[in-house]
């Protein structure tokens, strides 16, 4: 008889949001404008 324990594995529930990968999540770009690449969220 085989049990099948899928439901042990830890849960990863870290947000979804990263610091953006362009402005390095200042939300400001190199020119001092808003980031094109996450709006000025720091996000992406
Ligand atoms: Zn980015
Ligand atoms: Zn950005």
């Amino acid at each position: 008889m085989t049990a099948q324990n899928e439901d042990a594995r830890p849960v990863d529930l870290t947000p979804k949001r990263w610091q953006c990968c362009h402005c390095g999540g200042t939300g400001v770009n190199s020119h001092g404008g808003t980031c094109s690449h996450c709006e000025g969220l720091g996000f992406c």
